[in-house]
């Protein structure tokens, strides 16, 4: 099968020793043909416990928090080692998350594992001290040193859509600014995680408890991860839903509740645009990966008056990208992670329906696949942006066309929604253009098809979509705490 993925199942990984989990194995299930693919370690509460205690030592106990240096090097030596098994980690990456091969050239895998060198780089030239110079209170000259240094034990809890992408967005930060991690990832993709594990531990010098490994078919022990005093911050990423009781629940130890979370992002086509070009690249995005993707621009906001011509270009994209094997080069919508994510954007094209919506290409499964999670890229229009599907997160491959009257309706509309995640603009005008980026309030916004996604590029959301950013130089400084010290001049 594949060396990475022991036939007795994945272990996890506490204090540097690779151990098997409190409550036995749980399945992993490729999402394409339904089949199990093989096992997981099942942390139990006290795996979790150990695993906290593991990264509370080594923070507390070594020197990894002051050798930058140090970190840079055993960085690097993940990224290698990921690289050397760059195949072994893309066959395991769409069996079990099922995303088209394609994109594990890019942000599915090799671009997250690159980034590595990212964090390595700013740990050996991040600027830890600040001289602010000298300064008189009361009579008292001092001189003040601002250092910035490591949170201390960092919880990091992960969803399934893009499993590589966002453990490493959180650990290599994290340790590059000298923290210690409890990663905590999907049911859904436990291999994913669970195999960094020896990779770390056979491959690296990055000390015993350091990075700690916890795969759980229970949701608890993420929930136990925010509560437990220990743990000085928790960076997750998943739904806002489960970010909220993220929230509510580090706030009775006050800990740092770094967030990024859901979204319903609008693609704004003004009147000068190209229309059925940029209807044409907003449905095709919509598509890849099923649609699993915060940041996908899930809502068209077009010209009224050419509502029918953006509908028509964005049906025949949509038309011609067939859900499909993920194994196929050629394949950019693959299946949806479990039975149970297929149901949910099933019950949203029932909305659709019920609320007056005209689907107009896909709707359902395709037709004669009998195995795998499939769901056909869909078309809905005929809503008005305060439909169902329209407000909420649907996480399918399902693009809603709305239309708009106007430069100032369509930054109204794009701002009409709890969330303020990503977005695009497509317009030749570039002052138009420029008021209406500013007026949109997102995190990230690509303008003409302009791409965000890059290692040095923050990456976050405003409104319901998180608190803080993730990589870049403001992703890095998310595990850092300041820490001024005064002495006499
Ligand atoms: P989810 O919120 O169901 O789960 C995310 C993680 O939280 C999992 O590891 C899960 O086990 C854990 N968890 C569940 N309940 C918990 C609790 N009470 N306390 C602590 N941890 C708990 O999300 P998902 O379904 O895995 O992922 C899809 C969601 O993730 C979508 O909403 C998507 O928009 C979002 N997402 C956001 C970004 C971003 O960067 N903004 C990126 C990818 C995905």
């Amino acid at each position: 099968m594949n060396s990475l993925v022991p036939s007795t199942g994945t272990p996890l990984l506490i204090g540097g020793k690779l151990v098997p989990g409190g409550r036995g194995v749980f399945a992993t299930i490729d999402p394409a043909t339904e089949e199990v693919l093989g096992y997981a370690a099942d942390a139990s509460a006290e795996d979790l416990d150990a695993a906290v205690g593991a990264a509370r030592a080594a923070f507390d106990d070594t020197g990894w928090s002051r050798d930058p240096a140090f970190r840079a090097h055993c960085l690097r030596q993940l990224r290698d080692t990921m690289r050397d098994h760059i195949e072994e980690l893309r066959q395991i990456t769409v069996a079990e998350v099922g995303a088209p091969v394609v994109l594990t050239s890019g942000p599915q895998l090799e671009g997250p594992v690159n980034d590595l060198s990212f964090a390595a780089d700013l740990a050996e030239s991040y600027s830890w001290e600040t001289d602010l110079g000298t300064a008189v209170q009361m009579g008292s000259t001092s001189r003040r040193v601002l250092r910035r240094e490591a949170v201390g034990v960092v919880g990091a809890i992960t969803p399934w859509n893009f499993p590589h992408q966002i453990n490493l967005a959180k650990l290599g930060p994290a340790l590059a600014a000298g923290n210690t991690v409890v990663l905590k990832p999907a049911p859904d993709t436990p291999w994913c995680a669970a195999v960094l594990g020896a990779l770390i531990t056979e491959h690296t010098d990055i000390p015993a408890g350091v990075v700690n490994i916890v795969t759980s078919s229970d949701h608890g022990v993420g929930a136990r991860l925010v509560e437990d005093p220990r743990v000085d911050m928790i960076t997750f990423t998943g739904s806002t839903r489960t970010g909220r009781a993220v929230m509510a629940s580090a706030a009775q130890t006050l800990k740092r509740t770094f967030l990024e979370l859901g979204g319903k992002s609008a693609a704004v086509v003004l009147d000068d645009a190209d229309i059925a070009a940029a209807a044409a690249y907003t449905a095709f995005s919509v598509a890849v990966h099923a649609g699993q993707g915060c940041a996908l621009t899930t809502r068209m906001l077009v010209p009224r008056e050419s509502y029918d011509a953006a509908v028509t270009a964005a049906a025949g994209t949509l038309r011609g990208l067939k859900a499909g094997d993920p194994t196929k080069p050629g394949t950019i919508c693959g299946p949806l992670i479990s039975a149970a994510q297929r149901e949910r954007v099933e019950r949203y094209l029932d909305i659709a329906r019920a609320e007056g919506g005209t689907i107009v290409v896909g709707g359902g499964r395709p037709a004669g696949a009998e195995r795998g999670y499939f769901v056909e890229p869909t078309l809905i229009s005929g809503l008005p942006n305060t439909a169902t599907v329209a407000q909420e997160e649907i996480f399918g491959p399902v693009l809603v066309v709305v239309p708009h009257d106007g430069d100032a309706d369509a930054i109204r509309l794009a701002n009409e929604s709890p969330y303020g995640l990503s977005g695009s603009v497509w317009g030749t005008d570039p002052d138009r253009v420029e008021r209406v980026v500013a007026g949109i309030r997102t995190g990230t916004l690509s303008v003409n098809g302009g791409l965000w996604y890059h290692a040095d590029a923050p990456f976050g959301g405003y409104k319901q979509s998180g608190i803080g950013r993730e990589m870049g130089v403001a992703g890095f400084e998310e595990y850092l705490e300041t820490k001024l010290v005064a002495s006499p001049a």
